[in-house]
């Protein structure tokens, strides 16, 4: 049977002398690994369309819990501003880890829309590291480790929340806060519209570096005390920027 699936590459591996074997977190059926045969040849059309962070479709044989062979694969946007800049293609590589270590632990096909939009805003130019951490705050959920916003980490109150602490896991509220760092009242309500905002919605994204870069420390924090992820590609990221 032959099927379309949209996605991205996540990783390719050298099979032979000239083929090689993709993996792909599709929209609608999780990572499904594909054979592309002939695709290390210089003169084979599949050649650029299986790199690993092409964004596609692919036109497979599907086997279900097998490996597929590719018959063609069409790029859905060749993502020209990220991959000509080291910074971003840096972030690129990060969250699509990121989302396809999610999709391992999880099967919703929300990741992959998920991804796809930040993939596209960090495309139209918008700031890849606010991008980064609203697609950082969503997998939480999908990772079992999400956050709640709606009361005090420590006693359930929803008043006089103070501060946010990502190694605590969580808003505190004021009788219950002792030494956590306190973030100002702009940082708690960023980090809350992160969560929620609809990314497809996004036109601009004017947020000041003190508040950027709050919420970066919180969910670096979050993520090291919370997910068990260790991940290659944010350690490269750290090299990078800074
Ligand atoms: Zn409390």
């Amino acid at each position: 049977m032959i099927r379309e699936l949209e996605g991205i590459v996540i990783s390719e591996t050298p099979y032979s002398e000239s083929s090689k074997i993709i993996n792909v977190l599709t929209r609608d059926a999780g990572v499904v690994g594909i054979m592309a045969k002939g695709a290390k040849r210089i003169k084979s059309p599949l050649r650029v369309s299986t790199e690993k962070l092409t964004l596609g479709v692919f036109h497979v044989y599907y086997h279900e819990g097998k490996l597929s062979t590719l018959v063609s694969a069409d790029i859905l946007n060749p993502l020209l501003n990220i991959k000509t800049d080291i910074i971003k293609i840096g972030y690129l590589t990060y969250i699509v880890e990121l989302a396809s270590q999610t999709a391992k632990q999880n099967g919703s096909n929300d990741i992959y829309a998920i991804l796809k939009s930040t993939i596209l805003k960090m495309e139209s130019g918008l700031n890849p590291l606010i991008l980064t951490n609203i697609l950082e705050l969503k997998m939480l959920d999908f990772l079992g480790v999400g956050i709640d916003l709606d009361k005090c980490i420590k006693c359930g109150n929803t008043k006089n929340i103070i501060t946010i602490s990502g190694d605590e896991g969580g808003y505190i509220c004021s009788d219950c806060h002792t030494n956590e760092p306190l973030y100002d009242e702009k940082t708690i309500k960023m980090f809350r519209l992160y969560y929620y905002v609809d990314i497809n919605s996004i036109t601009d994204l004017k947020i000041s570096e003190e508040v950027v870069d709050n919420i970066n420390t919180i969910l670096t924090e979050y993520y090291d005390r919370f997910t068990g992820l260790y991940l290659k590609s944010k350690e490269f990221l750290k090299t990078i920027v800074n």
